[in-house]
């Protein structure tokens, strides 16, 4: 049988996670240490391990079939892949940062000067867009260093948590895309290749499902349960049992991650007890 080929990032802010979640889908890899490829037990994939940078063209040229890169690289490399799906991690901001003393009144101050960055393609296509022409300087590490050497006045580069540009004496000014980990496919994928991938695409999207959501048990007053039942709608609808107790009943339900918080404060003011939070481990989408 034929097997897929996935291309992942052989070590970097992308590789660990990606591995996790190959491993959280049940794809068990050969070696655990990185070789330049490894193969699947119970699935037929095959993993190759390359740079970030070289994983758009590998999957365009269908060396790999698919492959897990950050937004940022399958933007600035602009080749003819499908994006498949958004995975969720390694999230980043590309943006825009000057010298922190410097006045910054918008992007007419960066009129004629000279920007570094990693990312030229998106640079460039987003100063064209707004009508500013800059001197864009391509280096390919240590960006936020440029100002203080005196090779430009300003820089485009990726921000997490900002604290490198804080660091660098530099501040953020504009935000010109959000990136986050995807899944990238060749375009002239075959009939067994495709159906490959929508299998591998339904454990991964089960994961993410799972993780972001939890299993709900609660105990219930018989007289707020209706209200409950709103509260908590679940994939379905909330199982509910009576309870041995006269008057009061369990449910069982579904929530998502970003609504816990304030279903959790809703339900204890609708009188619910023996509040029970469980993680789901998969969750069959
Ligand atoms: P390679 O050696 O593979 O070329 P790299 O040095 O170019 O690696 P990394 O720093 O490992 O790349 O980052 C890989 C990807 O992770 C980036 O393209 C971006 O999508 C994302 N990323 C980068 N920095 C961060 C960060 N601080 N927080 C979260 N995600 C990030
Ligand atoms: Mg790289």
């Amino acid at each position: 049988m034929e097997k897929l080929r996935i291309a992942i990032q052989k070590s970097g802010r992308l590789s660990e996670k990606s591995l996790e979640l190959l491993k959280e889908a049940g794809i068990t890899l050969n070696n655990g240490s990185r070789k330049l490829r490894s193969v699947a037990r119970f699935f037929p994939l095959e993993v190759i391990y390359l740079r970030d940078d070289d994983i758009p063209q590998y999957v365009e040229d269908g060396v790999a079939h698919i492959g897990i890169v950050g937004e940022n690289e399958f933007a600035e490399k602009g080749c003819d892949v499908e994006l498949i799906e958004r995975l969720g991690y390694s999230r980043c901001r590309l943006s825009i940062a000057v010298p922190k003393a410097e006045v910054y009144n918008g992007l007419e101050d960066l009129q004629n000067k000279r920007i570094a960055t990693s990312y030229p393609v998106i640079l460039e296509k987003y100063l064209a867009e707004h009508g500013i022409r800059a001197d864009v300087h391509v280096l390919s590490g240590s960006v936020e260093l440029a100002p203080s050497i005196g090779i430009a006045e300003a820089i485009f580069d990726i921000v997490s948590s900002g604290s490198t540009l804080i660091s660098n004496g530099l501040k953020e000014v504009e935000t010109i895309m959000q990136s986050e980990a995807v899944v990238i496919a060749n375009r002239n994928l075959d009939g067994e290749q495709k159906s490959l991938v929508a299998d591998l695409l339904f454990r991964i999207r089960s994961v993410m499902a799972a993780s972001n959501n939890k299993y709900i048990l609660l105990n219930a007053p018989n007289e707020n349960l209706e209200q409950i039942i709103k509260v908590i709608p679940g994939m379905k609808s909330p199982t509910v049992m009576p309870l041995a107790g006269e008057g009061w009943s369990s449910v069982h339900s579904v929530l998502s991650e970003k609504t816990f918080w304030s279903v959790i404060d809703r339900l204890k003011e609708l009188g619910a007890q023996g509040i029970l939070v469980i993680p789901i481990e998969k969750m069959i989408v």
